[in-house]
């Protein structure tokens, strides 16, 4: 059965193009009836980040993105973080010393130095420490092998490099790029198992995926050139080795290069923030903060490299689920559109019911809100939510519904609001008090008689009605505005708003 893995670095804040590729690793797991495995890959010591872990697990939760084995949920093959599986990495790395695959390298880094400024002279400028440098200068591969034996047992540092084949075409055929040919010339004697008695991310990755039983290997193209040492390793090993899947880039908007945190209107971030990131001299803001609800963000990401092969935009988790297949994840880089991320943001907002809208509300803004019940709150969402991006934009743009404006559109003041007006308001002031049951539709049937006895069209009364209750030269319908606000506040700013 289909095993996959999402296999972060706890390095940093997850971004955007790690969680698309949890979610396609996601979507083909459920797609298949397979397991969606979480593993952490911390052998790089230097570069782990105290809270990634939990960050990457918080941001994973946030995003709907079940783990059904691994870190933080347990499972048959664990551990799943790969510095609790250090002692398992070394009898793989002496296994392939043992079949001459690999090899002991004790060069200090004044000797690949002194390697390096060696090529320079030999005009090898691309110098890389690999089989066609082996002949040509000295370095641990030429080493005879008592000489090794003598160097371990003197307690020498050393690592484990493989030693690449030479002059070979490695071959692999992607899921997503079809096949894939590299020659093994252009590669170097890739490090395995590092002086400090930690495997390399490649000899852990390839140890754990297949301990593991991972079938297919779902990741980002900058692991694309790693996958022809991971192929040979798993030959080395005689292993058969996963499916391979590497997933298109993520582009600036202009598709200028890669996406960075500064792109895209500053959303090519985190998926959210977290404390130890602003230590960095940056306050970072994520899509959860920005308001974004996660089935938006996740809707969009996935449509950043895939495409439904339709014009259907908008897919709940389980109808992408449906849809996907990585047969139409594209090769070409995907750019980022913020404006299309605001616009999956605004469906999704308008597809949520008032209900859940009202409680999301208040828990955006709290004690401003406390007075007003929950009906009422809910009829304010339904009015605002066509015109809101985000939750708190119901609040912002319909500020009016909670409490008496006390600005006036200037625009819509000077270009309205003429000598008449404010004689104009008074009477239909006057109208509005006799209307018994107040509710919109009577709003509007009296509002209607008003313009007919006055025999004024609706574009020289309404925006002074508007102007009054809200101060704002747009907006839902006055009727509903009015019948929300009630009639005693309706009647009193009518009488105290005056633009
Ligand atoms: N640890 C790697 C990363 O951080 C995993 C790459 C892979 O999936 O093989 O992206």
């Amino acid at each position: 059965s289909v095993r996959v893995r999402f296999a972060p670095s706890p390095t940093g804040p997850l971004h955007m193009g790690g969680v698309r590729t949890a979610l396609y690793n996601y979507l083909f797991a459920k797609k298949h009836n397979g397991t969606f495995i979480l593993r952490i890959e911390d052998t790089d010591q230097a570069r782990f980040v105290e809270g990634a872990e939990e960050y990457i697990i918080e941001a994973l939760k946030w995003c709907g993105i079940n783990v059904d084995e691994g870190q933080g949920v347990g499972g048959d093959y664990g551990p799943y973080k790969q510095s609790e599986r250090q002692a398992m990495y070394k009898p793989y790395a002496d296994q392939l010393i043992a079949s001459g695959k690999a090899y002991y390298a004790f060069d200090t880094s004044e000797d690949l130095d002194r390697m390096r400024k060696q090529a320079i002279q030999m005009k090898m400028p691309n110098w890389q420490y690999n089989s066609v440098t082996r002949s040509s200068m000295q370095n641990s591969l030429t080493l005879p092998e008592d000489e090794v034996q003598k160097r371990l047992d003197n307690g020498d540092p050393y690592v484990i490099r493989f030693k690449m084949p030479r002059n070979i075409d490695v071959r692999f055929e992607d899921e997503i790029r079809g096949w894939v040919v590299v020659n093994t010339n252009n590669v170097d004697d890739k490090v395995l198992f590092k002086s400090d008695g930690m495997p390399t991310y490649h000899l852990a990755n390839i140890v754990d995926d297949h301990t593991m039983k991972i079938t297919h290997v779902i990741r980002g193209e900058e692991w694309l050139p790693s996958a022809p040492l991971h192929v040979l390793l798993y030959e080395a090993f005689e292993w058969e080795a996963p499916k391979f899947a590497h997933c298109p880039l993520l582009l600036r908007p202009d598709g200028n290069g890669k996406l960075s945190k500064r792109d895209g209107d500053r959303l090519g971030f985190p998926v959210f923030p977290i404390d130890w990131l602003s230590k960095e001299g940056e306050k970072f803001s994520g899509y959860r903060e920005q308001g974004y609800l996660p089935g938006a963000f996740i809707n969009m990401l996935a449509f950043l490299g895939w495409n439904p092969g339709t014009t259907q935009e908008i897919f709940s988790l389980e109808e992408m689920v449906e849809a996907f297949s990585l047969e139409r994840v594209s090769k070409a880089g995907a750019k980022f559109d913020a404006d299309k991320t605001k616009w999956f943001q605004q469906q999704y907002l308008r597809a949520e019911t008032e209900k859940s809208l009202a409680k999301m509300l208040r828990e955006e803004v709290g004690d401003a809100i406390s007075n007003f019940d929950d009906t009422y709150v809910e009829q304010a969402c339904y009015l605002m939510k066509e015109r809101a991006t985000f939750v708190e934009d119901i609040y912002s743009e319909g500020h009016y519904l909670f409490a008496n404006p006390t600005e006036f559109d200037d625009k819509t003041v000077s270009k309205k609001w003429k000598d008449e007006a404010e004689e104009l308001m008074n009477e239909w002031s006057k109208e509005l008090e006799t209307i018994s049951d107040f509710n919109a539709a009577n709003i509007e049937t009296s509002f209607k008689a008003f313009l007919e006895a006055k025999e004024m069209g609706i574009g020289k009364v309404l925006p002074l009605f508007r102007l009054v209750l809200t101060g704002k030269g747009m907006g839902p319908s006055m009727f509903e505005i009015s019948d929300l606000l009630g009639k005693k506040e309706t009647l009193k700013r009518m009488e105290n708003n005056i633009p």
